[in-house]
């Protein structure tokens, strides 16, 4: 009896969890906070940052002690997480210049907003690519393990799910190339 489900824990360390919370809570702040003034989304949005590096600074420091692997495992799970932040954040902007095309919005609250979240973007992006290209996958593409199955006797390259020869009708064998 297995249970296939898909909760199967990504490598995902528990520093990158604080880094990643800090930057959704920040984006959170910065999104919520859209009609507070400047100075207060500034704060906010700092005191998420702050409070998050502070984690994960505490959570470094006693890493440190108890390993030497400092090569983090980049996974899937970091991906997703700033996937789901960076399209939070191209929802806000679209928000943004909706309410903008609304005239809710003044010009310099606009601007102000819009490079605010461009900038949120942009590091999102940033981290995106910082994951190395190998990192495991969240959805693995089915592996269809259907070469071609070369026929013993004639070299005729067969399916890979053929039961015969289609040259010479020999019986395949279950080698796979
Ligand atoms: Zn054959």
């Amino acid at each position: 009896m297995s249970s296939a489900t898909s909760t199967e824990p990504a490598p995902f360390t528990a520093g990158h969890f604080y880094v990643l919370l800090s930057m959704v809570a920040a984006t959170a702040a910065v999104v919520m906070a859209r009609n507070t003034h400047p100075a207060a989304l500034l704060l906010l949005s700092a005191a998420a940052l702050a409070s998050g590096y502070t984690a994960y600074a505490l959570h470094q420091a006693v890493l440190g002690l108890l390993s030497k692997n400092r090569a983090p495992v980049l996974g899937a799970r970091q991906r997703e997480v700033l996937e789901q932040d960076k399209a939070t954040v191209l929802r806000a902007i679209k928000d943004l210049e909706f309410d903008y095309g609304m005239k809710k919005v003044s010009d310099a609250d606009y601007e102000d907003m819009l490079g605010r979240l461009k900038q949120r973007a942009l590091l999102i992006m940033e981290q995106l690519d910082s994951i190395p290209a190998d990192a495991p996958q969240v959805h693995a593409p089915a592996v269809r393990s259907a070469g071609t199955a070369t026929c013993a006797r004639c070299q005729t390259a067969n399916d890979g799910d053929a039961k015969f020869c289609k040259q010479c009708g020999e019986r395949l064998g279950s080698v796979n190339a």
